[in-house]
């Protein structure tokens, strides 16, 4: 039986595109885990209580379209509280630009939004007035979105780079330039091997296709993230970033760091600032250049 349900189009337009948000709340957010249960369970709140799921999902995008999401956490960018800032390297090199010329901060309300996100959208949506799209048909999912403050101050910056408003949505950009692929579909799909991989008894079809079976996988998954990460195999760069890198890699990180005597209050799995800290302490104990960011080198210290 097939799984699918939805509109396979691969036009941005054709899909049910939701009204974007104007109204920006920047909070600096505490560390904050993921909720510890199963994404059906999660409380009505912000969407970054499935982050540590999201992050894997992310990362399992790039495996199966290596490079096809780069973070621009590290531009003059500030960022919501539950955006998490990917778009393709191309996308990211013409924000780069106009952040440059035009010399200001990018505000950044909403960016990728992955599967787990739209899933908690869509089982709040009674309590959302406006309508929410089934999770991987959303715009927002395609890795090429964004709503950002000041979209008219914005698009003479971004003229002919690729970045294009979209009409009747105030604060959205789409990335339409070179190296634009929609991940929607690698989106649904991504979340489909993830669970293939923690559940080999209960396999489903990896299509990239959204239907009930997906959907109730998806609400039966845990909220930080499947037992077997995709960084399992192949490391994942550990750093301060935003939203805040969360896992057992980070868990097994802050032990190791702990270990060594340094200043880790609680080994709770997130990279906030006083795992920051400690990695650039030990990396200056070791004369390693102190950027808190754990690579192969650091690693390799560490262990
Ligand atoms: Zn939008």
């Amino acid at each position: 039986m097939s799984d699918s349900i939805s509109n396979t189009s691969d036009q941005l337009d054709d899909l049910v595109v939701e009204p974007c948000l104007e109204i920006h709340e920047f909070e600096e957010s505490a560390p904050r885990a993921s909720f510890n249960g199963l994404v059906k369970d999660a409380p009505t709140a912000n969407t970054s209580v499935v982050n540590g799921l999201s992050q894997q999902l992310i990362y399992q995008i790039n495996l199966i379209v290596p490079n096809a999401l780069v973070s621009f956490d590290d531009l003059d960018v500030e960022l919501g509280d539950a955006a998490y800032p990917f778009v393709p390297p191309a996308a990211k090199q013409a924000l780069q630009e106009a952040i440059q010329r035009r010399g200001v901060t990018l505000k950044v309300n909403s960016a990728y939004r992955t599967l787990a996100q739209q899933m908690l959208l869509f089982n709040w949506r009674a309590s959302n007035s406006n309508p929410v799209a089934a999770p991987g048909t959303s715009n927002h999912q395609s890795g090429l979105a964004l709503d950002i403050e000041d979209r008219a101050g914005w698009l003479p910056f971004l003229q002919g780079s690729g970045w294009q408003p979209l009409p009747n949505d105030k604060p959205h950009i789409d990335y339409r330039g070179a190296g634009a692929k929609d991940l929607r579909k690698e989106t649904i799909q991504a979340f489909q091997q993830l669970w293939n991989k923690n559940h080999p008894s209960e396999y489903i079809k990896d299509d990239g296709l959204w239907g009930p079976k997906t959907e109730s996988c998806l609400n039966r998954s845990p909220a930080m993230g499947f037992d077997i990460a995709p960084w399992d195999d192949k490391p994942r760069i550990l750093r301060l970033s935003k939203p805040l890198m969360e896992g057992s890699d980070v868990r097994k990180l802050q032990e190791k760091l702990k270990a060594k005597g340094l200043a880790i209050s609680v080994a709770d799995g997130v990279f906030g600032s006083g795992t920051d800290k400690a990695v650039k302490e030990f990396q200056q104990n070791k004369g390693l250049v102190a950027d808190g960011i754990v690579g192969s080198k650091t690693s390799e210290q560490i262990a």
